[in-house]
Protein backbone atom coordinates (compact mmCIF):
# COMPACT_ATOMS: atom_id res chain seq x y z
CA UNK A 1 0.00 0.00 0.00
CA UNK A 2 1.48 3.76 -0.65
CA UNK A 3 2.65 5.17 2.46
CA UNK A 4 0.84 8.92 3.01
CA UNK A 5 2.51 11.94 4.66
CA UNK A 6 0.61 13.10 7.19
CA UNK A 7 0.76 16.62 7.79
CA UNK A 8 -0.71 18.18 11.24
CA UNK A 9 -1.73 22.01 10.46
CA UNK A 10 -2.33 23.40 7.71
CA UNK A 11 -0.90 26.67 7.56
CA UNK A 12 1.82 28.64 5.77
CA UNK A 13 4.28 25.69 6.11
CA UNK A 14 1.82 22.92 5.91
CA UNK A 15 0.15 23.88 3.33
CA UNK A 16 3.26 24.40 1.14
CA UNK A 17 4.83 20.69 2.41
CA UNK A 18 1.63 19.49 1.46
CA UNK A 19 1.57 20.86 -1.89
CA UNK A 20 5.40 20.36 -2.48
CA UNK A 21 4.84 16.15 -0.97
CA UNK A 22 1.74 15.97 -3.74
CA UNK A 23 3.40 17.04 -6.94
CA UNK A 24 6.05 14.77 -5.99
CA UNK A 25 3.69 11.96 -6.35
CA UNK A 26 3.11 11.40 -2.90
CA UNK A 27 -0.65 10.97 -1.21
CA UNK A 28 -0.87 13.61 1.49
CA UNK A 29 -3.42 13.83 4.81
CA UNK A 30 -3.67 17.49 6.33
CA UNK A 31 -4.97 17.55 10.04
CA UNK A 32 -6.01 20.82 10.44
CA UNK A 33 -8.25 21.96 13.71
CA UNK A 34 -9.59 24.94 12.57
CA UNK A 35 -12.10 25.88 12.45
CA UNK A 36 -13.22 23.41 15.15
CA UNK A 37 -11.17 24.69 17.11
CA UNK A 38 -9.57 27.85 17.00
CA UNK A 39 -6.39 30.30 17.90
CA UNK A 40 -6.47 33.59 19.12
CA UNK A 41 -5.19 35.05 16.10
CA UNK A 42 -6.96 32.71 13.54
CA UNK A 43 -10.00 34.40 11.79
CA UNK A 44 -11.10 31.25 9.77
CA UNK A 45 -11.06 27.89 8.68
CA UNK A 46 -8.79 28.91 5.56
CA UNK A 47 -5.69 26.90 5.05
CA UNK A 48 -2.58 29.35 4.73
CA UNK A 49 -4.31 32.13 6.65
CA UNK A 50 -2.08 35.18 7.45
CA UNK A 51 -2.79 36.34 10.74
CA UNK A 52 -1.45 39.58 11.45
CA UNK A 53 -0.15 41.92 8.56
CA UNK A 54 -0.49 41.10 4.62
CA UNK A 55 2.79 41.55 3.81
CA UNK A 56 5.52 38.70 2.27
CA UNK A 57 8.39 41.80 3.05
CA UNK A 58 10.42 42.62 0.19
CA UNK A 59 10.40 41.15 -3.50
CA UNK A 60 13.75 42.21 -4.02
CA UNK A 61 15.73 39.13 -4.72
CA UNK A 62 19.03 40.76 -5.17
CA UNK A 63 19.35 43.25 -1.99
CA UNK A 64 17.83 41.57 0.55
CA UNK A 65 17.64 38.05 1.76
CA UNK A 66 13.90 37.47 2.45
CA UNK A 67 13.34 38.69 -1.45
CA UNK A 68 16.06 36.15 -2.33
CA UNK A 69 13.99 33.30 -0.37
CA UNK A 70 11.09 34.49 -2.58
CA UNK A 71 13.25 33.73 -5.35
CA UNK A 72 14.14 30.47 -3.98
CA UNK A 73 10.71 29.37 -3.48
CA UNK A 74 9.58 30.21 -7.24
CA UNK A 75 12.17 28.44 -8.58
CA UNK A 76 11.09 25.54 -6.57
CA UNK A 77 7.43 25.51 -8.18
CA UNK A 78 6.25 27.00 -4.36
CA UNK A 79 2.15 27.46 -4.30
CA UNK A 80 2.41 29.65 -1.79
CA UNK A 81 4.79 32.24 -3.63
CA UNK A 82 2.17 31.47 -7.01
CA UNK A 83 -0.56 32.45 -5.20
CA UNK A 84 0.67 35.36 -3.50
CA UNK A 85 1.86 36.76 -6.69
CA UNK A 86 -1.45 35.92 -8.04
CA UNK A 87 -3.00 38.25 -5.47
CA UNK A 88 -0.59 41.28 -5.45
CA UNK A 89 -1.51 44.31 -3.75
CA UNK A 90 0.60 47.21 -4.81
CA UNK A 91 3.05 47.84 -1.94
CA UNK A 92 6.20 49.86 -3.93
CA UNK A 93 9.09 47.09 -3.45
CA UNK A 94 7.04 45.04 -0.89
CA UNK A 95 5.05 41.90 -1.54
CA UNK A 96 1.80 42.69 -0.12
CA UNK A 97 -1.11 40.13 -0.48
CA UNK A 98 -4.90 40.28 -0.43
CA UNK A 99 -5.28 38.05 2.62
CA UNK A 100 -8.97 36.91 2.18
CA UNK A 101 -8.09 35.37 -1.55
CA UNK A 102 -4.90 34.50 -0.90
CA UNK A 103 -6.12 32.06 1.67
CA UNK A 104 -8.99 30.65 -0.23
CA UNK A 105 -7.19 29.85 -3.08
CA UNK A 106 -4.12 27.88 -1.71
CA UNK A 107 -7.27 25.89 0.32
CA UNK A 108 -8.51 25.26 -3.41
CA UNK A 109 -5.42 24.13 -5.09
CA UNK A 110 -4.93 21.63 -2.14
CA UNK A 111 -8.46 20.21 -2.26
CA UNK A 112 -8.14 20.28 -5.87
CA UNK A 113 -5.27 18.43 -5.85
CA UNK A 114 -5.81 14.62 -6.25
CA UNK A 115 -3.37 13.87 -4.08
CA UNK A 116 -4.42 15.64 -0.99
CA UNK A 117 -7.14 15.27 1.59
CA UNK A 118 -7.96 17.33 4.42
CA UNK A 119 -9.67 16.34 7.68
CA UNK A 120 -10.85 18.55 10.52
CA UNK A 121 -8.96 17.61 13.35
CA UNK A 122 -6.23 18.47 16.51
CA UNK A 123 -4.13 16.30 16.82
CA UNK A 124 -2.85 16.14 20.34
CA UNK A 125 -0.20 13.44 20.60
CA UNK A 126 2.94 12.51 19.20
CA UNK A 127 2.25 9.90 16.12
CA UNK A 128 3.75 7.03 17.04
CA UNK A 129 4.49 5.52 13.93
CA UNK A 130 4.03 6.39 10.02
CA UNK A 131 5.52 9.58 8.00
CA UNK A 132 4.76 13.02 10.06
CA UNK A 133 5.50 16.67 9.85
CA UNK A 134 4.14 18.70 12.56
CA UNK A 135 3.62 22.72 11.43
CA UNK A 136 1.51 23.63 13.80
CA UNK A 137 2.74 26.90 14.32
CA UNK A 138 3.42 29.83 16.66
CA UNK A 139 0.15 28.47 18.18
CA UNK A 140 0.18 24.83 18.62
CA UNK A 141 -2.79 23.68 20.31
CA UNK A 142 -2.09 23.23 23.95
CA UNK A 143 -2.61 19.57 24.16
CA UNK A 144 0.08 18.89 21.57
CA UNK A 145 2.51 21.26 22.80
CA UNK A 146 2.37 20.09 26.39
CA UNK A 147 3.20 16.39 24.61
CA UNK A 148 5.91 17.83 22.57
CA UNK A 149 7.24 18.81 25.80
CA UNK A 150 6.82 15.95 27.91
CA UNK A 151 9.13 14.52 25.15
CA UNK A 152 11.57 17.16 24.78
CA UNK A 153 11.66 17.97 28.00
CA UNK A 154 10.82 21.64 29.31
CA UNK A 155 14.05 23.31 28.34
CA UNK A 156 13.75 22.63 24.52
CA UNK A 157 9.90 23.89 23.74
CA UNK A 158 9.35 27.39 24.37
CA UNK A 159 5.76 28.62 24.66
CA UNK A 160 6.82 32.45 24.13
CA UNK A 161 9.56 33.98 22.30
CA UNK A 162 12.59 36.85 23.92
CA UNK A 163 13.98 38.41 21.04
CA UNK A 164 17.00 40.26 22.05
CA UNK A 165 18.11 42.51 19.16
CA UNK A 166 20.72 41.16 16.71
CA UNK A 167 23.22 43.32 15.38
CA UNK A 168 25.64 42.66 12.06
CA UNK A 169 29.13 42.37 13.84
CA UNK A 170 30.91 44.43 11.01
CA UNK A 171 28.54 47.29 12.00
CA UNK A 172 30.08 47.54 15.57
CA UNK A 173 32.28 50.18 16.47
CA UNK A 174 35.36 48.81 18.16
CA UNK A 175 37.47 51.97 18.82
CA UNK A 176 34.64 51.88 21.28
CA UNK A 177 33.68 48.34 22.55
CA UNK A 178 35.95 45.63 23.47
CA UNK A 179 35.78 42.18 23.71
CA UNK A 180 35.82 40.35 27.56
CA UNK A 181 34.12 37.74 29.50
CA UNK A 182 32.60 39.26 32.96
CA UNK A 183 36.03 38.89 35.24
CA UNK A 184 37.99 36.69 32.87
CA UNK A 185 36.24 33.66 33.29
CA UNK A 186 36.82 31.00 31.06
CA UNK A 187 39.23 28.02 30.56
CA UNK A 188 40.53 29.45 26.92
CA UNK A 189 41.09 32.49 25.55
CA UNK A 190 37.96 32.43 23.40
CA UNK A 191 35.64 31.50 26.19
CA UNK A 192 37.66 34.56 28.00
CA UNK A 193 36.87 37.05 25.43
CA UNK A 194 33.14 35.54 24.71
CA UNK A 195 31.60 38.91 25.13
CA UNK A 196 31.44 42.60 23.36
CA UNK A 197 31.38 45.54 25.83
CA UNK A 198 30.09 48.88 25.07
CA UNK A 199 31.04 51.04 28.03
CA UNK A 200 28.59 53.99 29.10
CA UNK A 201 29.24 57.08 31.36
CA UNK A 202 26.73 58.33 34.15
CA UNK A 203 25.11 61.32 31.39
CA UNK A 204 24.85 58.62 28.98
CA UNK A 205 23.27 56.31 30.79
CA UNK A 206 20.69 58.63 32.17
CA UNK A 207 19.81 59.42 28.69
CA UNK A 208 19.50 55.94 27.76
CA UNK A 209 16.80 55.77 30.25
CA UNK A 210 15.14 58.45 29.60
CA UNK A 211 14.87 57.25 26.10
CA UNK A 212 13.76 54.01 27.23
CA UNK A 213 10.82 55.10 29.02
CA UNK A 214 9.41 57.61 26.26
CA UNK A 215 9.54 54.74 23.57
CA UNK A 216 6.85 53.69 21.44
CA UNK A 217 5.93 50.33 22.98
CA UNK A 218 3.61 47.68 21.10
CA UNK A 219 0.94 45.85 23.46
CA UNK A 220 0.39 41.80 23.53
CA UNK A 221 -2.15 41.00 21.28
CA UNK A 222 -5.30 39.82 23.58
CA UNK A 223 -5.25 36.02 24.91
CA UNK A 224 -0.98 36.96 24.70
CA UNK A 225 -0.29 37.68 27.82
CA UNK A 226 -0.98 34.41 30.36
CA UNK A 227 1.75 32.76 32.08
CA UNK A 228 4.04 35.07 30.56
CA UNK A 229 6.35 38.16 32.39
CA UNK A 230 8.05 35.29 35.10
CA UNK A 231 11.63 35.14 34.26
CA UNK A 232 11.70 37.48 31.42
CA UNK A 233 11.31 40.88 31.59
CA UNK A 234 11.32 43.70 28.33
CA UNK A 235 13.85 46.16 29.40
CA UNK A 236 11.70 49.22 29.37
CA UNK A 237 9.91 47.67 31.98
CA UNK A 238 12.64 46.79 34.29
CA UNK A 239 13.67 50.62 33.51
CA UNK A 240 10.09 51.44 35.04
CA UNK A 241 11.26 49.62 38.12
CA UNK A 242 13.60 52.07 38.89
CA UNK A 243 16.31 54.12 37.14
CA UNK A 244 18.94 51.97 38.64
CA UNK A 245 17.63 48.53 38.14
CA UNK A 246 19.17 48.14 34.71
CA UNK A 247 22.60 48.98 36.01
CA UNK A 248 22.50 45.98 39.04
CA UNK A 249 21.05 43.52 35.75
CA UNK A 250 22.00 43.47 31.72
CA UNK A 251 23.94 46.59 32.22
CA UNK A 252 26.16 46.17 35.24
CA UNK A 253 30.11 47.50 35.43
CA UNK A 254 31.58 45.04 37.23
CA UNK A 255 34.31 43.08 36.15
CA UNK A 256 34.96 44.32 33.22
CA UNK A 257 37.84 47.01 31.93
CA UNK A 258 37.74 49.46 28.97
CA UNK A 259 41.29 49.21 26.79
CA UNK A 260 40.45 51.95 25.39
CA UNK A 261 40.10 54.25 28.98
CA UNK A 262 41.77 51.46 31.50
CA UNK A 263 41.53 54.21 34.13
CA UNK A 264 38.08 55.21 33.53
CA UNK A 265 35.25 52.87 35.14
CA UNK A 266 32.52 52.65 33.15
CA UNK A 267 28.95 53.79 35.04
CA UNK A 268 27.17 50.94 33.03
CA UNK A 269 28.30 48.67 29.92
CA UNK A 270 25.81 47.00 27.66
CA UNK A 271 27.19 43.53 26.55
CA UNK A 272 26.47 41.51 23.71
CA UNK A 273 27.11 37.79 22.87
CA UNK A 274 28.09 36.49 19.91
CA UNK A 275 24.92 34.81 18.48
CA UNK A 276 26.06 32.43 15.57
CA UNK A 277 29.05 29.85 14.87
CA UNK A 278 30.02 31.91 11.90
CA UNK A 279 30.53 34.94 14.43
CA UNK A 280 29.05 37.29 11.88
CA UNK A 281 25.99 37.69 14.35
CA UNK A 282 25.82 39.52 17.92
CA UNK A 283 23.01 39.89 20.49
CA UNK A 284 22.32 42.39 22.90
CA UNK A 285 22.57 40.49 26.45
CA UNK A 286 18.97 40.57 27.79
CA UNK A 287 17.65 43.35 26.28
CA UNK A 288 14.22 41.49 24.81
CA UNK A 289 12.05 44.74 24.51
CA UNK A 290 8.27 45.53 23.20
CA UNK A 291 9.10 48.78 22.05
CA UNK A 292 8.13 49.30 18.46
CA UNK A 293 10.95 48.48 15.78
CA UNK A 294 11.30 52.37 14.71
CA UNK A 295 11.65 53.32 18.76
CA UNK A 296 14.44 50.44 18.88
CA UNK A 297 16.54 51.60 16.20
CA UNK A 298 17.19 54.90 17.45
CA UNK A 299 17.13 54.10 21.34
CA UNK A 300 19.76 51.03 20.96
CA UNK A 301 21.92 53.31 18.73
CA UNK A 302 22.84 55.28 21.41
CA UNK A 303 25.01 52.57 23.19
CA UNK A 304 28.42 54.12 22.39
CA UNK A 305 29.67 51.74 19.98
CA UNK A 306 25.82 50.35 17.86
CA UNK A 307 26.03 54.26 16.38
CA UNK A 308 26.08 52.71 13.26
CA UNK A 309 24.80 49.20 14.41
CA UNK A 310 22.46 47.79 11.24
CA UNK A 311 20.23 45.32 12.94
CA UNK A 312 19.54 41.55 11.41
CA UNK A 313 16.85 41.50 13.36
CA UNK A 314 14.50 43.85 16.04
CA UNK A 315 13.45 42.85 19.77
CA UNK A 316 10.24 41.48 20.38
CA UNK A 317 8.06 38.91 23.00
CA UNK A 318 5.35 36.95 21.83
CA UNK A 319 3.18 34.44 22.16
CA UNK A 320 5.05 31.59 20.14
CA UNK A 321 5.79 27.84 20.79
CA UNK A 322 9.12 26.62 19.66
CA UNK A 323 11.59 24.10 19.67
CA UNK A 324 15.49 24.12 20.38
CA UNK A 325 15.96 23.20 17.13
CA UNK A 326 20.10 23.34 17.43
CA UNK A 327 19.24 20.24 19.48
CA UNK A 328 16.16 18.45 18.23
CA UNK A 329 16.55 18.42 14.43
CA UNK A 330 18.98 17.58 12.27
CA UNK A 331 19.38 18.61 8.70
CA UNK A 332 16.62 17.46 7.16
CA UNK A 333 14.73 18.75 9.75
CA UNK A 334 13.74 15.28 11.32
CA UNK A 335 13.02 15.06 14.91
CA UNK A 336 16.29 13.37 16.10
CA UNK A 337 14.39 11.20 18.56
CA UNK A 338 11.80 10.36 16.40
CA UNK A 339 13.24 10.26 12.72
CA UNK A 340 9.71 9.36 11.11
CA UNK A 341 8.31 12.98 12.11
CA UNK A 342 9.59 16.37 10.52
CA UNK A 343 9.15 19.97 11.59
CA UNK A 344 8.51 22.45 10.04
CA UNK A 345 7.61 26.56 9.95
CA UNK A 346 7.55 28.69 12.52
CA UNK A 347 7.94 25.83 15.36
CA UNK A 348 11.28 25.48 14.18
CA UNK A 349 12.20 28.75 15.30
CA UNK A 350 12.11 30.66 12.36
CA UNK A 351 9.83 33.67 12.09
CA UNK A 352 7.52 34.85 9.65
CA UNK A 353 5.17 33.80 6.73
CA UNK A 354 7.89 33.49 4.52
CA UNK A 355 10.58 32.11 6.41
CA UNK A 356 7.94 29.22 7.86
CA UNK A 357 6.48 28.58 4.29
CA UNK A 358 10.43 28.07 3.21
CA UNK A 359 10.98 25.69 5.89
CA UNK A 360 7.27 23.79 5.03
CA UNK A 361 8.90 23.29 0.90
CA UNK A 362 12.40 21.71 2.15
CA UNK A 363 10.66 19.64 4.81
CA UNK A 364 7.51 18.70 2.37
CA UNK A 365 10.51 17.70 -0.59
CA UNK A 366 12.39 16.07 2.13
CA UNK A 367 9.92 13.84 3.55
CA UNK A 368 8.47 12.81 -0.06
CA UNK A 369 11.83 11.82 -0.86
CA UNK A 370 12.23 9.41 2.31
CA UNK A 371 8.96 8.14 1.10
CA UNK A 372 9.90 7.47 -2.31
CA UNK A 373 13.17 5.82 -1.18
CA UNK A 374 14.69 8.61 -3.15
CA UNK A 375 17.04 10.41 -0.28
CA UNK A 376 17.72 14.52 -0.82
CA UNK A 377 21.14 16.07 -0.60
CA UNK A 378 21.33 18.52 2.39
CA UNK A 379 20.03 21.85 1.14
CA UNK A 380 23.25 24.06 0.09
CA UNK A 381 24.13 26.30 2.94
CA UNK A 382 25.09 29.33 0.52
CA UNK A 383 21.12 29.56 -0.85
CA UNK A 384 18.77 31.18 1.84
CA UNK A 385 17.12 28.05 2.54
CA UNK A 386 20.31 26.84 3.60
CA UNK A 387 21.71 29.50 5.49
CA UNK A 388 18.22 29.37 7.17
CA UNK A 389 18.17 25.25 7.80
CA UNK A 390 22.26 25.59 8.52
CA UNK A 391 21.37 28.33 11.44
CA UNK A 392 18.18 26.25 13.47
CA UNK A 393 20.27 23.35 12.76
CA UNK A 394 22.99 23.56 14.37
CA UNK A 395 24.87 27.22 13.85
CA UNK A 396 23.11 29.16 16.39
CA UNK A 397 23.69 28.90 19.81
CA UNK A 398 21.39 26.20 21.35
CA UNK A 399 21.68 27.57 24.69
CA UNK A 400 20.31 31.84 23.88
CA UNK A 401 18.39 29.96 20.85
CA UNK A 402 15.63 32.62 19.61
CA UNK A 403 13.67 32.38 16.38
CA UNK A 404 15.04 33.85 13.64
CA UNK A 405 14.02 36.01 9.98
CA UNK A 406 16.33 35.72 7.16
CA UNK A 407 19.27 37.98 6.72
CA UNK A 408 22.46 37.87 5.28
CA UNK A 409 24.50 37.55 8.61
CA UNK A 410 23.50 34.42 8.23
CA UNK A 411 25.31 33.74 4.79
CA UNK A 412 28.94 32.74 4.81
CA UNK A 413 31.16 35.33 4.16
CA UNK A 414 32.32 36.13 0.90
CA UNK A 415 35.74 36.53 0.22
CA UNK A 416 37.12 39.34 -1.79
CA UNK A 417 33.97 41.22 -1.16
CA UNK A 418 34.20 44.64 1.05
CA UNK A 419 33.09 44.87 4.33
CA UNK A 420 30.56 47.15 5.78
CA UNK A 421 28.47 49.67 5.23
CA UNK A 422 29.63 51.01 1.65
CA UNK A 423 30.85 48.07 -0.18
CA UNK A 424 26.88 46.39 1.05
CA UNK A 425 25.49 46.71 -2.27
CA UNK A 426 28.13 44.94 -3.82
CA UNK A 427 28.16 42.23 -0.95
CA UNK A 428 24.37 41.43 -1.13
CA UNK A 429 24.53 41.08 -5.13
CA UNK A 430 27.53 38.12 -4.49
CA UNK A 431 24.92 36.83 -1.77
CA UNK A 432 22.56 36.56 -3.83
CA UNK A 433 24.01 35.62 -6.89
CA UNK A 434 26.30 32.72 -5.29
CA UNK A 435 22.85 31.78 -3.60
CA UNK A 436 20.50 31.38 -6.43
CA UNK A 437 23.73 29.31 -8.19
CA UNK A 438 23.55 26.90 -5.37
CA UNK A 439 19.55 26.45 -5.43
CA UNK A 440 19.19 26.12 -8.50
CA UNK A 441 21.94 23.03 -8.73
CA UNK A 442 20.40 21.35 -5.42
CA UNK A 443 17.32 21.72 -7.61
CA UNK A 444 18.54 20.01 -10.35
CA UNK A 445 19.93 17.17 -8.21
CA UNK A 446 16.24 16.78 -6.40
CA UNK A 447 13.97 15.74 -9.45
CA UNK A 448 12.03 13.02 -7.46
CA UNK A 449 10.18 10.82 -9.68
CA UNK A 450 7.18 9.15 -8.00
CA UNK A 451 7.74 5.95 -10.66
CA UNK A 452 10.85 4.96 -10.24
CA UNK A 453 11.66 1.82 -8.18
CA UNK A 454 12.99 2.47 -4.74
CA UNK A 455 16.63 2.89 -3.90
C1 LIG B 1 -0.43 37.12 16.66
C2 LIG B 1 0.59 36.81 15.59
C3 LIG B 1 0.90 37.78 14.65
C4 LIG B 1 1.85 37.52 13.65
N1 LIG B 1 2.14 38.45 12.70
C5 LIG B 1 2.97 38.17 11.68
C6 LIG B 1 3.21 39.12 10.65
O1 LIG B 1 2.65 40.19 10.66
N2 LIG B 1 4.07 38.79 9.66
C7 LIG B 1 4.69 37.58 9.62
O2 LIG B 1 5.46 37.33 8.66
N3 LIG B 1 4.48 36.65 10.58
C8 LIG B 1 3.64 36.93 11.62
N4 LIG B 1 3.41 36.02 12.61
C9 LIG B 1 4.09 34.79 12.58
C10 LIG B 1 3.19 33.87 11.76
O3 LIG B 1 2.30 33.13 12.50
C11 LIG B 1 4.00 32.89 11.10
O4 LIG B 1 4.91 33.60 10.41
C12 LIG B 1 3.26 31.94 10.16
O5 LIG B 1 1.87 31.98 10.14
C13 LIG B 1 3.70 30.64 10.66
O6 LIG B 1 3.37 29.67 9.74
P1 LIG B 1 3.15 28.21 10.27
O7 LIG B 1 2.66 27.42 9.14
O8 LIG B 1 4.36 27.75 10.98
O9 LIG B 1 2.01 28.38 11.39
P2 LIG B 1 0.47 28.80 11.15
O10 LIG B 1 0.33 29.57 9.90
O11 LIG B 1 0.01 29.38 12.42
O12 LIG B 1 -0.22 27.39 10.91
C14 LIG B 1 -0.31 26.43 11.94
C15 LIG B 1 -1.62 25.69 11.77
O13 LIG B 1 -1.65 24.58 12.65
C16 LIG B 1 -2.95 24.48 13.20
N5 LIG B 1 -2.82 23.72 14.44
C17 LIG B 1 -2.25 24.10 15.61
N6 LIG B 1 -2.24 23.08 16.49
C18 LIG B 1 -2.83 22.03 15.88
C19 LIG B 1 -3.11 20.69 16.27
N7 LIG B 1 -2.77 20.22 17.47
N8 LIG B 1 -3.74 19.86 15.40
C20 LIG B 1 -4.09 20.32 14.17
N9 LIG B 1 -3.86 21.58 13.74
C21 LIG B 1 -3.21 22.42 14.58
C22 LIG B 1 -3.41 25.91 13.32
O14 LIG B 1 -4.81 26.01 13.35
C23 LIG B 1 -2.82 26.55 12.08
O15 LIG B 1 -3.69 26.50 10.99
C24 LIG B 1 2.49 36.26 13.62
C25 LIG B 1 2.17 35.29 14.58
C26 LIG B 1 1.22 35.56 15.54
C27 LIG B 1 0.90 34.49 16.55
Amino acid sequence: MAEVLNIVGGGLAGSEAAWQAAQAGVDVVIHEMRPRVGTFAHQTGDLAEMVCSNSFRSDDDEQNAVGLLHWEMRAADGLVMATADRHRLPAGGALAVDRDPFAASVTAALMAHPRITRRDAEITDIPADGHWIISTGPLTSAALGQAIQRETGSEALAFFDAIAPIVHADSIDMSKAWMQSRYDKGETEEERTAYLNCPMDKAQYEAFIDALLAADKTEFHEGETAGYFDGCLPIEVMAERGRETLRHGPMKPVGLTNPHAPDIKPHAVVQLRRDNALGTLFNIVGFQTKMKYGAQTDVFRMIPGLEEARFARLGGIHRNTFLNSPTLLDRQMRWRAHPHIRFAGQITGVEGYVESAAMGLIAGRMAAAQILGQPLPDVPQDSAMGALIHHITGGAEAKTFQPMNVNFGLFRPLDGVRGGRRGRKDRYKAYTDRAKAAWQGWLAQSTLDADAPAA
